[in-house]
Order: C-alpha cells, then structure tokens, then sequence
C-alpha cells in the first residue's frame, strides 16, 4: 500500500527535503560564520553519501520529490557530484538543486552537470570586489564570477543568485545585481538578513526590507510587476520588470514570512532533522541510520518529527528565540 503524504497538523504538505553535507565552509560570511575559532563537526559525525542516500529514498516514499543539497559549503565536501548523481537516480525525485557559495563552481560545474544538476542558487551579495572581501572576510570574489560564467557557459538552468540584504551595507548593490542579472538571464533572489549568524549581530533594524528594495528598483530600473508564482508554496515573491526583461524575487522571511506554506524538512550534515529552519529542537536520525534502524522506524520518525511543526517561526515578536545553531551549521 503506497504510503500517506506528510502533512502536518496545520495542513501543509511537505515534500522537500533540504540536505545539508557539511557545515564546513571555505569564506567567512559575517551573518553566518564567525571570523575565526569556528569549531567545526569532526568529521566521523558527519553523514556518509551512503547514509544521506538512504535517508532521502526513505523521505522519498513519503511523498518527497524536492531535494536542494546545501551546507556550510557544499562543494568543499569531497566528490559532491557522486552524491548528486546518487540523489538523482532516486526514482519520484523529480526536482534537484544545490545552493553553494560559488567559489569552487567554475572547478566542479563540469561534474555537477554530468551528474544530473541543473538547477543552481548561487550566493552572491555584490559585484564589487572589495565589498565581497568586507562581507566574506576572504578574496574570492574573481572566482565566485568566473563559476557564474561557467555554470551559464555549460547550459545550466535556472540560475539563481541569492543575495543576503543586510541595512546600511548593501545599498549600492541592489541594483547593479539586478541588472546583472537582467543581461544574464538570472534571477536575483534577495534575502532579508536573518537572526541566524554565528555572533548574535542580528536586530530587526539590520533588515534591509523587501519593500525597500523594491522602491529602490523600481526608481532606478523601471516599474514591476508580481508574478504568480505557479508553486504556491514556493517561499519567493516575485517580480517581473514591465519591460519584459528579467525576473526578481525576494525572501522576504522578516517582512512577509512565508510560513503557512511551508513543506520543507530538513537535514543537518550530522544527521538531525529538522521541521523548521528556525526550530529550537532537533530530531536524531543518525542514531537510527547508524543503530540498524529498519525503514518503517525511519519513516514512523519523520512523520512524528512532522507533527511537531509549529505554526510558524515568530521573528517579530518578543517571544522569539533564535535557534541554538547558526545557519552554516543547519544548512541554508
Ligand atoms: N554556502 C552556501 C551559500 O552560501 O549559498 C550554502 C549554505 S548558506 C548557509 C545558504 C544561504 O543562506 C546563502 O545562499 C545565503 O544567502 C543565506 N544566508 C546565510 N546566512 C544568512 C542570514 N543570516 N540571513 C539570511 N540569509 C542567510
Ligand atoms: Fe559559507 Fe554560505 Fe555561510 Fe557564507 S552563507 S559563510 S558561504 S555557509
């Protein structure tokens, strides 16, 4: 008997699942990582492929068909293509993408490709060298470009750039990424700074606001319109420029969250599970993978992991707490 779909007491149905692969990464940015003195996961915690495969088939008999691989850096974990080609393989996923820093892409984008990878989100806050090295605290602004241009070169699609919209910083850069974009072809995905960096540096007053940028877009570029999205639990707002060229679109998660439609589940790279990127508490899963769990406890796992969901994450208000782990260690 095919099993029943996830869906939550709230009513949303979850077939996404987000796999993180490592929380190591190879830039520091200053809403994510600290500068230094990262303690990162040794690595015998860390899943193996075999075991992140095995965990996916089992979410994948739920319903799932989604899955986005992300980290730390993902492309810092060692022969990534093979699991994305394992991943890909799995039948009833119909949709696999990966969400990296960019600066090891132009290297592996070859690889990624012949494994299966299409779709990519590619964070890139600026185009301004020096304001990379400020935000990133590294030098490796050239190579996040040149894996831009490659991944363009070898027929990747779509290409997103995200980009993290933090007030007083990134100003200037709204609208050149925008039009950069708008000549390539790729949609830029902002993504309003959220409480979930390494230092506790985050207030509401850091949040470059969706809202803001638009005005801002719309001044310099030329008018926009929404776009239906055809997923509509997809967490983006879009917009289309009237004048036909180009798409953008904004994770508004402090202005508008988009929690009521959320179906993601996720998995950290040392095999906790995770109902919400803001959740205060975890779900084991390791211990099952590596205690010689059968796949029916997997699954029974998940579901109760599900159950648990909350209603949404309460960024605005006073009762908020952030989670105990910083987004490099959750997977974005
Ligand atoms: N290293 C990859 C990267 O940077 O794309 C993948 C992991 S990273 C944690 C995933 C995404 O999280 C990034 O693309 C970045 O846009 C976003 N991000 C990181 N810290 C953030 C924060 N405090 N607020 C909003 N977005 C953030
Ligand atoms: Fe690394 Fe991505 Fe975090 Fe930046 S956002 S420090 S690239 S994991």
């Amino acid at each position: 008997m095919p099993e029943a779909p996830l869906i939550d007491t709230f009513g949303r149905l979850h077939d996404n699942l987000r796999i993180s692969v490592t929380d190591r990464c190879n830039i520091r940015c200053f809403y994510c990582m600290p500068e230094s003195g990262v303690k990162f996961t040794d690595r015998h915690e860390i899943l193996t492929f075999e075991e992140m495969e095995r965990f996916a088939r089992v979410a994948v008999s739920l319903g799932v068909s989604k899955i986005r691989v992300t980290g730390g850096e993902p492309l810092v974990r060692k022969d990534l293509a093979v699991l994305i080609g394992k991943l890909a393989r799995i039948e009833g996923v119909k949709d696999i993408a990966l969400t990296t820093n960019g600066v090891l892409l132009a290297e592996q984008a070859q690889d990624l490709y012949d494994a299966g990878l299409r779709r990519l989100n590619v964070h890139l806050d600026t185009l301004d060298a020096a304001r990379f090295q400020q935000i990133t605290r590294r030098d490796e602004h050239h190579r996040v470009m040149a894996g831009i241009d490659k991944a363009l070169e070898l027929g990747f699609g779509p290409i997103k750039i995200n980009a993290v919209a933090v007030k007083n910083l990134v100003e200037p850069d709204i609208v050149p990424l925008a039009r950069y974009g708008r000549e390539r072809g790729v949609e830029i995905r902002y993504i309003e700074f959220m409480p979930l960096d390494a230092q506790g540096l985050w207030d509401k007053g850091k949040v470059l606001l969706a809202d803001t940028m638009l005005e801002m877009l719309a001044a310099e570029i030329g008018p926009l319109e929404a776009v239906p999205d055809p997923d509509p639990r997809a967490p983006a707002l879009e917009y289309r420029f009237l004048d036909g060229i180009g798409k953008i679109g904004f994770i508004a998660s402090v202005s508008r969250p988009f929690c009521l439609n959320c179906n993601r589940i996720r998995l950290t790279s040392d095999g906790q599970l995770r109902y919400c990127l803001f959740a205060v508490e975890e779900t084991d899963v390791k211990g099952l993978l590596r205690g010689g769990a059968g796949d029916d406890e997997i699954r029974r796992t998940i579901r109760t992991t599900i159950q648990k969901k909350w209603l949404g994450h309460e960024i605005n208000t006073a009762q908020f707490v952030a989670p105990p782990r910083p987004m490099y260690a959750i997977g974005g």
